[in-house]
Protein backbone atom coordinates (compact mmCIF):
# COMPACT_ATOMS: atom_id res chain seq x y z
CA UNK A 1 0.00 0.00 0.00
CA UNK A 2 1.77 3.42 -0.95
CA UNK A 3 2.28 5.62 2.18
CA UNK A 4 0.55 8.99 1.92
CA UNK A 5 2.82 11.98 1.63
CA UNK A 6 2.83 13.15 4.99
CA UNK A 7 2.26 16.94 3.74
CA UNK A 8 -0.82 15.53 2.32
CA UNK A 9 -1.64 13.94 5.43
CA UNK A 10 -0.72 16.72 7.83
CA UNK A 11 -3.27 18.79 5.09
CA UNK A 12 -6.24 16.45 5.40
CA UNK A 13 -5.50 16.69 9.25
CA UNK A 14 -5.82 20.41 9.37
CA UNK A 15 -8.76 19.97 7.59
CA UNK A 16 -10.73 17.26 9.59
CA UNK A 17 -9.80 19.53 12.44
CA UNK A 18 -11.48 22.52 10.59
CA UNK A 19 -14.40 20.64 9.93
CA UNK A 20 -14.96 19.35 13.03
CA UNK A 21 -14.78 22.24 14.90
CA UNK A 22 -16.52 24.19 12.76
CA UNK A 23 -19.36 22.34 12.44
CA UNK A 24 -19.31 21.76 16.44
CA UNK A 25 -19.24 25.39 17.26
CA UNK A 26 -21.51 26.20 14.06
CA UNK A 27 -24.17 23.63 15.39
CA UNK A 28 -23.72 24.98 19.43
CA UNK A 29 -24.05 28.34 17.80
CA UNK A 30 -26.83 28.00 15.76
CA UNK A 31 -28.83 25.53 18.05
CA UNK A 32 -28.63 28.46 20.92
CA UNK A 33 -29.26 30.93 18.04
CA UNK A 34 -32.17 29.01 17.00
CA UNK A 35 -33.76 27.90 20.97
CA UNK A 36 -33.49 31.53 21.96
CA UNK A 37 -35.33 32.43 18.97
CA UNK A 38 -38.23 30.17 18.97
CA UNK A 39 -38.34 31.14 23.03
CA UNK A 40 -38.39 35.02 22.02
CA UNK A 41 -40.82 34.21 19.15
CA UNK A 42 -43.42 32.46 22.08
CA UNK A 43 -42.46 35.03 24.15
CA UNK A 44 -43.55 38.03 21.88
CA UNK A 45 -46.63 36.14 20.78
CA UNK A 46 -47.93 34.89 23.41
CA UNK A 47 -47.12 37.62 26.39
CA UNK A 48 -45.63 40.64 24.83
CA UNK A 49 -47.98 42.04 22.13
CA UNK A 50 -51.10 40.44 24.41
CA UNK A 51 -50.14 42.42 27.28
CA UNK A 52 -49.56 45.80 25.41
CA UNK A 53 -53.12 45.50 23.46
CA UNK A 54 -54.60 44.46 27.04
CA UNK A 55 -52.79 47.41 28.28
CA UNK A 56 -53.67 49.95 25.74
CA UNK A 57 -57.51 48.37 25.99
CA UNK A 58 -57.62 48.75 29.55
CA UNK A 59 -56.60 52.76 29.69
CA UNK A 60 -58.86 53.02 27.08
CA UNK A 61 -61.89 51.40 28.98
CA UNK A 62 -60.76 53.29 32.43
CA UNK A 63 -60.28 56.79 29.96
CA UNK A 64 -63.92 56.10 28.63
CA UNK A 65 -65.68 54.66 32.03
CA UNK A 66 -65.89 58.44 33.78
CA UNK A 67 -67.17 60.43 30.72
CA UNK A 68 -70.00 57.28 30.34
CA UNK A 69 -71.14 57.45 33.51
CA UNK A 70 -71.54 61.38 33.35
CA UNK A 71 -72.97 61.28 30.04
CA UNK A 72 -75.49 58.65 32.02
CA UNK A 73 -75.88 61.42 34.39
CA UNK A 74 -76.52 64.31 31.83
CA UNK A 75 -78.90 62.30 30.13
CA UNK A 76 -81.24 61.30 33.18
CA UNK A 77 -81.06 65.16 34.83
CA UNK A 78 -84.56 66.55 35.14
CA UNK A 79 -83.02 69.91 34.47
CA UNK A 80 -82.00 68.69 30.90
CA UNK A 81 -85.27 67.57 30.42
CA UNK A 82 -87.58 69.89 32.23
CA UNK A 83 -85.90 73.06 30.26
CA UNK A 84 -86.04 70.10 26.87
CA UNK A 85 -89.52 69.64 27.57
CA UNK A 86 -90.61 73.68 28.52
CA UNK A 87 -89.04 74.72 25.11
CA UNK A 88 -85.67 75.60 25.06
CA UNK A 89 -85.92 79.30 26.31
CA UNK A 90 -83.00 80.67 27.84
CA UNK A 91 -80.19 79.17 26.30
CA UNK A 92 -77.70 81.04 28.66
CA UNK A 93 -78.67 78.16 31.02
CA UNK A 94 -78.01 74.86 29.18
CA UNK A 95 -74.82 77.09 28.88
CA UNK A 96 -74.41 77.47 31.98
CA UNK A 97 -75.21 73.77 32.88
CA UNK A 98 -72.72 72.65 30.19
CA UNK A 99 -69.94 74.47 31.16
CA UNK A 100 -70.73 73.12 34.96
CA UNK A 101 -70.36 69.69 33.43
CA UNK A 102 -67.34 70.49 31.79
CA UNK A 103 -65.20 72.32 34.19
CA UNK A 104 -66.55 70.14 37.10
CA UNK A 105 -65.60 66.95 35.84
CA UNK A 106 -62.63 67.78 33.69
CA UNK A 107 -63.95 66.87 30.38
CA UNK A 108 -63.00 68.40 27.36
CA UNK A 109 -66.71 69.50 26.23
CA UNK A 110 -69.94 69.02 27.21
CA UNK A 111 -72.85 69.12 24.48
CA UNK A 112 -76.52 68.57 24.06
CA UNK A 113 -78.61 68.22 20.42
CA UNK A 114 -81.87 68.88 20.93
CA UNK A 115 -84.30 67.32 18.80
CA UNK A 116 -86.78 69.25 18.22
CA UNK A 117 -84.63 72.13 17.31
CA UNK A 118 -81.94 70.03 15.96
CA UNK A 119 -79.73 73.42 17.76
CA UNK A 120 -76.23 72.02 19.00
CA UNK A 121 -75.34 73.56 22.49
CA UNK A 122 -72.50 73.18 24.23
CA UNK A 123 -70.18 74.42 27.09
CA UNK A 124 -69.03 77.86 25.39
CA UNK A 125 -72.73 78.64 23.82
CA UNK A 126 -75.15 77.75 20.63
CA UNK A 127 -72.99 76.32 17.84
CA UNK A 128 -75.22 75.74 15.48
CA UNK A 129 -78.33 73.93 13.68
CA UNK A 130 -77.18 70.53 12.50
CA UNK A 131 -78.72 68.92 9.36
CA UNK A 132 -78.71 65.46 7.90
CA UNK A 133 -77.48 66.14 4.48
CA UNK A 134 -74.17 67.75 6.16
CA UNK A 135 -71.56 64.94 6.63
CA UNK A 136 -70.00 66.18 10.26
CA UNK A 137 -73.85 65.88 11.54
CA UNK A 138 -74.83 62.57 10.14
CA UNK A 139 -73.90 60.87 13.57
CA UNK A 140 -76.43 62.77 15.30
CA UNK A 141 -78.96 60.98 13.03
CA UNK A 142 -77.44 57.85 13.47
CA UNK A 143 -77.68 58.43 17.15
CA UNK A 144 -81.34 59.26 16.79
CA UNK A 145 -81.89 55.94 15.11
CA UNK A 146 -79.89 53.62 17.05
CA UNK A 147 -81.59 51.02 19.37
CA UNK A 148 -78.56 51.33 22.09
CA UNK A 149 -78.44 53.97 25.02
CA UNK A 150 -75.35 55.58 24.28
CA UNK A 151 -72.30 55.00 21.38
CA UNK A 152 -68.86 55.70 21.79
CA UNK A 153 -67.42 58.00 18.34
CA UNK A 154 -64.48 59.20 17.77
CA UNK A 155 -64.67 62.47 15.58
CA UNK A 156 -62.89 65.87 15.12
CA UNK A 157 -64.30 67.81 17.67
CA UNK A 158 -66.20 70.85 15.84
CA UNK A 159 -66.36 73.06 18.99
CA UNK A 160 -62.31 72.77 19.75
CA UNK A 161 -59.87 73.41 16.76
CA UNK A 162 -61.42 70.06 15.15
CA UNK A 163 -59.31 68.14 17.63
CA UNK A 164 -59.33 64.44 17.68
CA UNK A 165 -62.07 63.46 20.31
CA UNK A 166 -63.70 60.62 21.81
CA UNK A 167 -67.73 61.62 21.88
CA UNK A 168 -69.67 59.59 24.27
CA UNK A 169 -73.40 59.91 22.44
CA UNK A 170 -76.22 59.61 24.89
CA UNK A 171 -80.03 59.61 24.52
CA UNK A 172 -81.97 61.18 26.13
CA UNK A 173 -85.64 60.50 26.63
CA UNK A 174 -88.40 62.82 28.74
CA UNK A 175 -90.66 61.55 31.12
CA UNK A 176 -93.01 59.75 28.63
CA UNK A 177 -89.92 57.89 27.16
CA UNK A 178 -90.27 60.49 23.96
CA UNK A 179 -86.68 61.07 22.62
CA UNK A 180 -85.68 64.55 22.93
CA UNK A 181 -81.84 65.06 22.02
CA UNK A 182 -78.55 63.76 22.56
CA UNK A 183 -76.55 64.66 25.40
CA UNK A 184 -72.51 63.41 26.06
CA UNK A 185 -69.46 64.82 26.87
CA UNK A 186 -65.78 64.60 24.59
CA UNK A 187 -62.87 63.52 25.64
CA UNK A 188 -59.30 64.40 24.46
CA UNK A 189 -57.89 61.02 22.50
CA UNK A 190 -54.20 62.52 23.40
CA UNK A 191 -53.99 60.32 26.64
CA UNK A 192 -54.11 57.50 24.05
CA UNK A 193 -51.89 58.76 21.17
CA UNK A 194 -49.53 59.85 24.20
CA UNK A 195 -50.19 55.70 25.90
CA UNK A 196 -49.82 54.85 21.65
CA UNK A 197 -46.28 56.53 21.51
CA UNK A 198 -44.83 55.29 24.77
CA UNK A 199 -45.40 51.93 23.61
CA UNK A 200 -43.98 52.29 20.33
CA UNK A 201 -40.65 54.18 21.28
CA UNK A 202 -40.08 52.17 24.38
CA UNK A 203 -40.95 48.44 22.96
CA UNK A 204 -40.59 48.87 18.74
CA UNK A 205 -43.91 48.24 17.94
CA UNK A 206 -46.30 49.69 16.17
CA UNK A 207 -49.47 50.35 17.95
CA UNK A 208 -52.70 51.76 16.14
CA UNK A 209 -56.32 51.54 15.55
CA UNK A 210 -58.83 50.66 12.93
CA UNK A 211 -62.29 50.57 12.10
CA UNK A 212 -64.53 47.82 10.89
CA UNK A 213 -63.87 48.75 7.01
CA UNK A 214 -60.13 48.33 7.55
CA UNK A 215 -59.33 52.03 7.92
CA UNK A 216 -56.58 53.04 10.13
CA UNK A 217 -58.57 55.30 13.10
CA UNK A 218 -56.45 56.64 15.33
CA UNK A 219 -52.41 55.94 15.58
CA UNK A 220 -49.10 57.62 17.84
CA UNK A 221 -48.41 60.90 16.81
CA UNK A 222 -45.61 60.43 14.26
CA UNK A 223 -48.38 58.44 12.17
CA UNK A 224 -49.04 54.36 12.35
CA UNK A 225 -46.88 51.85 10.39
CA UNK A 226 -44.65 53.40 7.37
CA UNK A 227 -46.44 56.63 8.32
CA UNK A 228 -49.96 56.06 7.56
CA UNK A 229 -52.16 58.74 8.36
CA UNK A 230 -56.11 58.50 9.51
CA UNK A 231 -58.64 57.35 7.30
CA UNK A 232 -55.84 55.20 5.15
CA UNK A 233 -57.27 51.28 4.31
CA UNK A 234 -54.82 48.74 5.94
CA UNK A 235 -54.58 46.82 2.95
CA UNK A 236 -52.80 50.12 1.47
CA UNK A 237 -49.64 49.50 3.49
CA UNK A 238 -47.30 47.81 1.64
CA UNK A 239 -46.09 45.91 4.76
CA UNK A 240 -48.95 44.02 5.34
CA UNK A 241 -49.57 42.49 1.75
CA UNK A 242 -48.67 39.64 2.50
CA UNK A 243 -50.89 39.35 5.16
CA UNK A 244 -53.71 41.19 3.16
CA UNK A 245 -55.12 37.38 1.84
CA UNK A 246 -55.36 36.43 5.10
CA UNK A 247 -56.73 39.38 6.76
CA UNK A 248 -58.71 41.21 4.48
CA UNK A 249 -61.31 42.83 6.83
CA UNK A 250 -59.67 42.87 10.48
CA UNK A 251 -59.95 39.82 12.54
CA UNK A 252 -59.56 39.49 16.35
CA UNK A 253 -56.56 37.20 16.17
CA UNK A 254 -52.55 36.63 16.67
CA UNK A 255 -50.48 36.69 12.99
CA UNK A 256 -47.30 36.44 11.22
CA UNK A 257 -46.51 37.34 8.54
CA UNK A 258 -43.17 38.53 5.88
CA UNK A 259 -42.44 41.94 4.86
CA UNK A 260 -39.64 42.16 2.32
CA UNK A 261 -37.52 39.65 4.44
CA UNK A 262 -38.86 40.89 7.50
CA UNK A 263 -41.06 38.97 10.03
CA UNK A 264 -43.54 40.27 11.88
CA UNK A 265 -45.85 39.64 14.64
CA UNK A 266 -48.96 40.71 14.90
CA UNK A 267 -52.09 40.81 17.47
CA UNK A 268 -55.14 41.72 16.51
CA UNK A 269 -57.88 42.77 19.23
CA UNK A 270 -61.76 43.65 18.83
CA UNK A 271 -62.50 46.84 21.26
CA UNK A 272 -66.11 46.73 21.53
CA UNK A 273 -67.07 50.32 23.56
CA UNK A 274 -65.41 51.74 20.16
CA UNK A 275 -66.44 48.84 17.67
CA UNK A 276 -62.73 49.25 16.35
CA UNK A 277 -59.89 46.71 16.38
CA UNK A 278 -56.47 47.32 18.00
CA UNK A 279 -53.28 46.19 16.21
CA UNK A 280 -50.31 45.85 17.86
CA UNK A 281 -47.55 44.85 15.94
CA UNK A 282 -43.94 43.91 16.44
CA UNK A 283 -40.95 43.65 13.65
CA UNK A 284 -38.66 40.30 14.65
CA UNK A 285 -35.62 41.66 14.22
CA UNK A 286 -35.84 44.34 16.36
CA UNK A 287 -36.62 41.49 18.97
CA UNK A 288 -33.81 39.20 18.09
CA UNK A 289 -31.03 42.22 17.27
CA UNK A 290 -29.36 41.38 20.85
CA UNK A 291 -29.30 37.44 20.20
CA UNK A 292 -28.05 37.88 16.60
CA UNK A 293 -25.55 39.76 17.73
CA UNK A 294 -24.48 37.64 20.57
CA UNK A 295 -24.39 34.51 17.85
CA UNK A 296 -22.02 36.69 15.12
CA UNK A 297 -19.77 37.51 18.60
CA UNK A 298 -20.21 33.46 19.16
CA UNK A 299 -19.27 32.70 15.52
CA UNK A 300 -16.24 35.35 16.01
CA UNK A 301 -14.96 33.30 19.02
CA UNK A 302 -15.24 30.04 17.54
CA UNK A 303 -13.70 31.47 14.41
CA UNK A 304 -10.65 33.00 16.55
CA UNK A 305 -10.44 29.72 18.76
CA UNK A 306 -10.12 27.67 15.48
CA UNK A 307 -7.42 29.76 13.78
CA UNK A 308 -5.16 29.56 17.08
CA UNK A 309 -5.78 26.20 17.50
CA UNK A 310 -5.06 25.55 13.44
CA UNK A 311 -2.03 27.60 13.72
CA UNK A 312 -0.32 25.98 17.38
CA UNK A 313 -1.88 22.74 15.97
CA UNK A 314 0.56 23.13 12.30
CA UNK A 315 3.23 24.90 14.14
CA UNK A 316 3.67 21.55 16.31
CA UNK A 317 2.94 19.51 13.98
CA UNK A 318 5.40 21.14 11.45
CA UNK A 319 8.39 20.64 14.18
CA UNK A 320 7.68 17.34 14.95
CA UNK A 321 7.84 16.51 11.53
CA UNK A 322 10.76 18.32 10.83
CA UNK A 323 12.55 16.75 13.80
CA UNK A 324 11.18 13.10 12.41
CA UNK A 325 12.86 14.34 9.38
CA UNK A 326 15.78 15.03 10.57
CA UNK A 327 15.88 11.94 12.68
CA UNK A 328 15.81 9.99 9.87
CA UNK A 329 18.82 11.33 7.85
CA UNK A 330 20.89 11.24 11.31
CA UNK A 331 23.23 8.18 12.53
CA UNK A 332 21.92 7.68 15.95
CA UNK A 333 25.34 6.08 17.07
CA UNK A 334 27.42 9.20 15.91
CA UNK A 335 24.95 11.79 15.38
CA UNK A 336 26.23 11.95 11.95
CA UNK A 337 24.25 12.34 8.88
CA UNK A 338 23.83 8.95 7.20
CA UNK A 339 23.37 7.74 3.82
CA UNK A 340 20.21 9.22 2.81
CA UNK A 341 21.12 12.82 4.70
CA UNK A 342 24.62 12.50 2.97
CA UNK A 343 22.70 12.28 -0.86
CA UNK A 344 20.60 15.33 -0.14
CA UNK A 345 23.87 17.15 0.94
CA UNK A 346 25.84 15.64 -1.37
CA UNK A 347 23.91 16.99 -4.17
CA UNK A 348 23.74 20.46 -3.36
CA UNK A 349 27.22 21.03 -2.96
CA UNK A 350 27.49 19.27 -6.23
CA UNK A 351 25.38 21.28 -7.85
CA UNK A 352 27.14 24.50 -6.15
CA UNK A 353 30.33 23.38 -6.96
CA UNK A 354 30.14 22.59 -10.24
CA UNK A 355 28.03 26.21 -11.18
CA UNK A 356 30.34 28.83 -9.34
CA UNK A 357 32.96 26.16 -10.34
CA UNK A 358 34.43 25.49 -7.18
CA UNK A 359 37.30 22.56 -6.28
CA UNK A 360 35.70 20.02 -4.42
CA UNK A 361 37.42 17.14 -2.50
CA UNK A 362 35.85 13.83 -1.60
CA UNK A 363 37.75 11.46 1.19
CA UNK A 364 36.30 8.04 1.72
CA UNK A 365 37.23 6.71 5.72
CA UNK A 366 37.74 3.22 6.56
CA UNK A 367 39.03 2.37 10.05
CA UNK A 368 41.68 -0.46 9.82
CA UNK A 369 41.34 -3.50 11.10
CA UNK A 370 37.91 -2.63 12.96
CA UNK A 371 36.68 -6.31 13.14
CA UNK A 372 39.62 -7.41 14.63
CA UNK A 373 39.15 -4.25 17.41
CA UNK A 374 35.20 -5.47 18.07
CA UNK A 375 36.65 -9.15 18.33
CA UNK A 376 39.06 -8.59 20.92
CA UNK A 377 37.10 -5.92 23.01
CA UNK A 378 33.13 -6.52 22.22
CA UNK A 379 31.14 -4.93 19.87
CA UNK A 380 30.63 -2.08 22.62
CA UNK A 381 33.79 -1.12 22.66
CA UNK A 382 33.55 -0.50 19.04
CA UNK A 383 31.20 1.89 19.35
CA UNK A 384 32.69 3.77 21.22
CA UNK A 385 35.60 3.99 19.37
CA UNK A 386 33.15 4.44 16.40
CA UNK A 387 31.58 7.75 18.28
CA UNK A 388 34.91 9.33 19.48
CA UNK A 389 36.46 9.33 15.60
CA UNK A 390 33.45 10.34 14.75
CA UNK A 391 34.24 13.40 17.13
CA UNK A 392 37.57 14.01 16.30
CA UNK A 393 37.39 13.38 12.58
CA UNK A 394 34.57 16.48 12.78
CA UNK A 395 37.24 18.59 14.88
CA UNK A 396 39.60 18.13 11.86
CA UNK A 397 36.47 19.90 9.79
CA UNK A 398 35.01 23.30 9.03
CA UNK A 399 31.15 23.76 9.87
CA UNK A 400 30.38 23.64 5.68
CA UNK A 401 32.23 20.70 5.22
CA UNK A 402 29.88 17.54 4.83
CA UNK A 403 30.68 14.29 6.33
CA UNK A 404 28.47 11.52 6.51
CA UNK A 405 28.63 8.23 8.17
CA UNK A 406 28.48 5.66 5.17
CA UNK A 407 28.14 2.53 6.86
CA UNK A 408 29.32 0.08 9.38
CA UNK A 409 33.13 1.66 9.72
CA UNK A 410 33.33 3.86 6.81
CA UNK A 411 32.69 7.77 6.78
CA UNK A 412 32.60 10.24 3.65
CA UNK A 413 33.79 13.66 4.01
CA UNK A 414 33.08 16.42 0.95
CA UNK A 415 35.86 19.40 1.28
CA UNK A 416 33.96 22.64 -0.05
CA UNK A 417 36.24 25.03 -2.26
CA UNK A 418 39.15 22.78 -1.23
CA UNK A 419 41.84 21.68 -4.30
CA UNK A 420 43.00 18.03 -4.32
CA UNK A 421 46.67 19.36 -2.65
CA UNK A 422 44.77 21.19 0.58
CA UNK A 423 42.50 18.28 0.98
CA UNK A 424 45.55 15.94 1.13
CA UNK A 425 47.48 17.92 4.24
CA UNK A 426 43.54 17.76 5.84
CA UNK A 427 43.68 14.23 5.39
CA UNK A 428 47.52 13.74 6.23
CA UNK A 429 46.13 15.75 9.80
CA UNK A 430 42.69 13.38 10.18
CA UNK A 431 45.20 10.27 9.60
CA UNK A 432 47.56 11.67 12.06
CA UNK A 433 45.33 12.53 14.81
CA UNK A 434 43.66 9.25 14.75
CA UNK A 435 46.56 7.68 14.77
CA UNK A 436 47.40 9.52 17.98
CA UNK A 437 44.42 9.10 19.49
CA UNK A 438 43.88 7.30 22.60
CA UNK A 439 40.29 5.86 23.42
CA UNK A 440 39.57 4.53 26.61
CA UNK A 441 37.22 1.82 27.55
CA UNK A 442 36.45 0.21 30.64
CA UNK A 443 40.47 -0.33 32.41
CA UNK A 444 41.72 -0.47 28.48
CA UNK A 445 43.58 1.90 25.78
CA UNK A 446 42.40 1.57 22.64
CA UNK A 447 43.90 3.14 19.47
CA UNK A 448 43.28 2.75 15.67
CA UNK A 449 44.18 3.86 12.23
CA UNK A 450 42.26 5.04 9.26
CA UNK A 451 42.61 4.60 5.71
CA UNK A 452 41.87 7.24 3.38
CA UNK A 453 40.65 7.49 -0.29
CA UNK A 454 41.16 10.98 -2.23
CA UNK A 455 39.38 12.32 -5.31
CA UNK A 456 38.53 15.77 -6.45
CA UNK A 457 34.96 16.64 -8.34
CA UNK A 458 35.15 16.67 -12.24
CA UNK A 459 33.08 18.36 -14.45
CA UNK A 460 31.41 15.28 -15.87
CA UNK A 461 31.18 13.47 -12.22
CA UNK A 462 27.97 11.75 -10.94
CA UNK A 463 27.72 11.11 -7.33
CA UNK A 464 28.63 7.52 -7.93
CA UNK A 465 31.35 8.02 -10.27
CA UNK A 466 32.76 10.80 -7.75
CA UNK A 467 32.58 7.91 -4.84
CA UNK A 468 33.73 5.17 -6.86
CA UNK A 469 36.55 7.24 -7.46
CA UNK A 470 37.63 7.22 -3.65
CA UNK A 471 37.06 3.85 -3.25
CA UNK A 472 39.56 2.42 -5.72
CA UNK A 473 42.02 5.05 -3.67
CA UNK A 474 40.64 3.60 -0.49
CA UNK A 475 40.98 0.14 -1.61
CA UNK A 476 44.55 1.08 -3.05
CA UNK A 477 44.87 2.48 0.65
CA UNK A 478 43.95 -0.84 2.19
CA UNK A 479 46.29 -2.72 -0.51
CA UNK A 480 49.31 -1.16 0.22
CA UNK A 481 49.36 -1.26 4.05
CA UNK A 482 46.78 0.64 5.54
CA UNK A 483 47.15 4.13 7.85
CA UNK A 484 47.67 6.22 4.57
CA UNK A 485 45.66 7.97 2.49
CA UNK A 486 45.39 7.49 -1.10
CA UNK A 487 44.89 10.42 -3.95
CA UNK A 488 43.03 8.90 -7.44
CA UNK A 489 42.23 11.38 -10.32
CA UNK A 490 40.62 10.70 -13.47
CA UNK A 491 43.53 9.13 -15.97
CA UNK A 492 46.52 9.13 -13.03
CA UNK A 493 46.85 7.90 -9.48
CA UNK A 494 49.32 8.31 -6.39
CA UNK A 495 50.07 7.86 -3.06
P1 LIG B 1 39.89 -3.46 6.93
O1 LIG B 1 41.14 -2.88 7.57
O2 LIG B 1 40.21 -4.26 5.75
O3 LIG B 1 38.89 -2.45 6.75
O4 LIG B 1 39.41 -4.46 8.01
P2 LIG B 1 38.06 -4.36 8.81
O5 LIG B 1 38.04 -5.41 9.85
O6 LIG B 1 37.92 -2.99 9.34
O7 LIG B 1 37.03 -4.56 7.69
P3 LIG B 1 35.63 -5.35 7.64
O8 LIG B 1 34.85 -4.66 6.65
O9 LIG B 1 35.95 -6.77 7.40
O10 LIG B 1 35.03 -5.23 9.04
C1 LIG B 1 34.24 -4.15 9.42
C2 LIG B 1 33.76 -4.43 10.79
O11 LIG B 1 33.09 -3.29 11.35
C3 LIG B 1 32.81 -5.57 10.84
C4 LIG B 1 31.66 -5.09 11.63
O12 LIG B 1 31.31 -5.98 12.65
C5 LIG B 1 32.14 -3.81 12.25
N1 LIG B 1 31.09 -2.87 12.42
C6 LIG B 1 30.31 -2.33 11.44
N2 LIG B 1 29.41 -1.47 12.01
C7 LIG B 1 29.63 -1.47 13.34
C8 LIG B 1 29.03 -0.79 14.42
O13 LIG B 1 28.08 0.01 14.30
N3 LIG B 1 29.53 -1.04 15.67
C9 LIG B 1 30.56 -1.90 15.86
N4 LIG B 1 30.97 -2.12 17.10
N5 LIG B 1 31.08 -2.54 14.86
C10 LIG B 1 30.68 -2.35 13.60
MG1 LIG C 1 35.07 -1.47 5.92
MG1 LIG D 1 37.78 -1.43 7.97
Amino acid sequence: MPLSSPLYSRRSLLVTLIALLGCGFLATSFLSYYVSRTSIRDNIVNTELPLTSDTVYSEIQKDLVRPILISSMMARDTFMRDWVVGGERDPGQMTRYLNEVMTHYGAYTAFFVSNSTLTYYHATGVLRKIAPDTPRDVWYFRVRDMAAPYEINVDPDQANQNNLTFFINYKVYDYQNNFIGVAGVGLSVDAVVKLIDRYQQRYQRSVYFVDTQGRIVLTGAEGGPQGARVGQPVRELATLHDLEARLAEPHSGDYEYGDRGQRHFLNVRFIPELNWYLFVDKREDSALGDIRRSLYLNLLICLVITLIVLVLLNRVIGRYQRRIEAQATLDSLTGLPNRRGFDLLAAQAMHEALREPEPLTALLLDLDHFKRLNDTHGHLAGDQVLSGFARHLQSCLRQSDIVCRWGGEEFIVLLKDTDSATALKIAEKIRLLIERQRYAYEDKTLHLTVSIGLTTLQADDTLHSLLSRADHALYRAKQTGRNRTCVEMPHSSHE
